[in-house]
């Protein structure tokens, strides 16, 4: 399996990515907590990076994208991965599309898990919910911010994914258990 997991921040998609991950024992791929960690080593990426990150603003798309075919080299990847918060853009899309192209290796799903606006909203306002808690990105303004540039850059992917026609909407309304159960079965083709 070879996945991209879309949906808005707040959406519990890293709960899902690690319950997908552990299930089918793939890598998770998460391009956040990449960058997260080389801020916290203040590697001289991450110390390029941590004022980008703590605006809620996306790093630019050569960047991750270097990032991420360094990492898809990994010989862990050859047994499939799954992608979280990347791609991003769509010009991300189709750099993706052709570093994957390259190695043969098409993704096998891209599912997106769907969370209504206002829905979103309520958790931003009603804080830490929409983050992981204890990151400098969490403060409900950031969030908020988080959101736009994600309904702005992001959520466009949905449009290229569907006229690809491998596009698959998961309904993110739900405990952690009824969203997981609605993602395996459109991972399992059922
Ligand atoms: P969220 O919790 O909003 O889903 P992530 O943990 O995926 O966010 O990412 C946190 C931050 O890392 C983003 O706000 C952005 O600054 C940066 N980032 C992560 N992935 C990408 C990407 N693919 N392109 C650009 N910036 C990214």
């Amino acid at each position: 399996m070879r996945i991209v997991l879309l949906g808005p921040p707040g959406a519990g998609k890293g709960t899902q990515a690690l319950l997908i991950t552990k299930k089918y024992a793939i890598p998770h791929i998460s391009t956040g907590e990449i960058l997260r960690e080389q801020v916290a080593l203040q590697s001289p990426l991450g110390l390029k990076v941590k004022a980008t990150l703590d605006a809620g603003e996306l790093v630019t798309d050569d960047l991750i994208m270097a990032i991420i075919k360094d990492r898809l080299e990994r010989p862990d990847c050859a047994k499939g991965f799954l992608l979280d918060g990347i791609p991003r853009t769509i010009n991300q899309s189709e750099m993706l599309d052709v570093i994957l192209a390259r190695a043969a290796t098409p993704l096998t799903h891209v599912v997106q898990i769907t969370v209504p606006q206002q829905v979103i909203m309520d958790r931003i306002k009603s804080r830490g919910v929409a983050s992981q808690g204890g990151r400098s990105d969490d403060s409900a303004e950031v969030a908020a911010h988080r959101y736009q540039v994600y309904l702005t850059q992001t959520a466009p992917l949905a449009a290229f994914y569907r006229d690809q026609d491998c596009l698959r909407e998961v309904d993110g309304v739900g405990t952690v258990d009824e969203v997981f159960e609605r993602v395996c079965r459109v991972l399992e083709g059922a």
